[in-house]
Formats: structure tokens, C-alpha cells, sequence
């Protein structure tokens, strides 16, 4: 049986020169992979009591909405600026060049509701910190982070530091 890291596809110089992107379509694309991957983050929320799965466009619905289903939980999308037809709320975050505009419906989650954060890869950890900066000012609880993958030199768990954050496949 191969191991989840070995389905990830690395790509040199995407989508900028120096960049190494890693691939989650390789994973997909094989069913052991999609099964693995689906299995490994269901395992990381054994014994957490949760409502919902909150994840952002588009790798974080792939990955939190198949556990979401298998753990019979909700899923609660967060999208880009525009997408949502609902009132949201809305934050504004930086990226690594640029900012990004992400919103939640504001019905989605009441206060008290238990969160777990999906998504595909933590980088800087400003996607997630936003995320969660969102949940929060819905009155929503934090009690698990998971990804599938962690670039670890970035350093983006510091942003989390008050959460319990956890990723299946670690990379330098
Ligand atoms: P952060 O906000 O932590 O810096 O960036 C994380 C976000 O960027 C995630 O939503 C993730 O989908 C995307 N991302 C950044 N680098 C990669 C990469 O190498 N591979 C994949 N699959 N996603 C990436």
C-alpha cells in the first residue's frame, strides 16, 4: 500500500519561479489515493466532538465535504468575494502577493456551533487564521484544524497557535 505522500505530485516553478507547487490531483485522481487522503483526515477527527465542516474554495470543499458526509456532519463553504447569494460576512486577508476577499453566509453557524477547518495545504497560515477569524465572529467554536498537507518552513502554525492544528503530510 503506498503512502498518502507518495500520490502528491511536485511541481518546480508553479505558478511563479522558485515556487515548488504540490499537486493534490494526482491523489485524486487515483481511487486509493482519494480514499486514502478521505480515511487519514476522518482519523485525525476520531473522538473530537464537531457540528460542521467549514472549508474554503475550491481544494478545501474537495477534502471537507467527503469526511463531512462520511461523518454525517454539515459543510459550510467559505467562498471569494461575490459568490455567496445570502448575507455574509466578510474578511479581507493578505497573501503572499496581493489580497483576497472571503466570505461565509452569516446564517451558516451560530453561536455556540463546534468547527473543524478543512483545507488542502497550510502555507503562511493567512488563508486559515482569516477562516477562522470568520468563524469566530459568528460566535462559532474552533476545536480542530486539519489539513492535507503542511509546508512547514513558512511557518503558518504560528498563526494558529491557539487552535489544535494537525496535517497528514509534512514537508520542509
Ligand atoms: P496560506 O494562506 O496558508 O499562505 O496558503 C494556503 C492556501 O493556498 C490554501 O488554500 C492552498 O489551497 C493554497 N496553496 C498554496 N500553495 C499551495 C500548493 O503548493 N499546493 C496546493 N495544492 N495549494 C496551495
Amino acid at each position: 500500500m503506498k503512502e498518502l505522500k507518495e500520490y502528491v505530485r511536485s511541481i518546480p516553478d508553479f505558478p511563479e519561479p522558485g515556487i515548488i507547487f504540490r499537486d493534490v490531483t494526482t491523489i485524486l485522481q487515483d481511487p486509493d489515493g482519494l480514499c486514502l487522503s478521505i480515511d487519514e483526515l476522518r482519523e485525525k477527527l476520531q473522538g473530537i466532538d464537531y457540528d460542521m465542516i467549514v472549508g474554503p474554495e475550491s481544494r478545501g470543499f474537495i477534502f471537507g465535504v467527503p469526511v463531512a458526509y462520511a461523518e454525517h456532519k454539515a459543510f459550510i463553504p467559505v467562498r471569494k468575494k461575490g459568490k455567496l447569494p445570502c448575507e455574509t460576512v466578510s474578511i479581507d486577508y493578505d497573501l503572499e502577493y496581493g489580497k483576497e476577499t472571503i466570505e461565509i453566509h452569516k446564517d451558516a453557524i451560530k453561536p455556540g456551533d463546534k468547527v473543524v477547518i478543512v483545507d488542502d495545504l497550510i502555507a503562511t497560515g493567512g488563508t486559515t487564521e482569516a477562516i477562522a477569524k470568520l468563524v469566530e465572529g459568528l460566535g462559532g467554536r474552533i476545536v480542530k484544524i486539519v489539513f492535507v498537507m503542511e509546508l512547514e518552513g513558512l511557518k503558518g502554525r504560528k498563526k494558529l497557535l491557539k487552535y489544535d492544528v494537525d496535517s497528514l503530510i509534512k514537508y520542509e
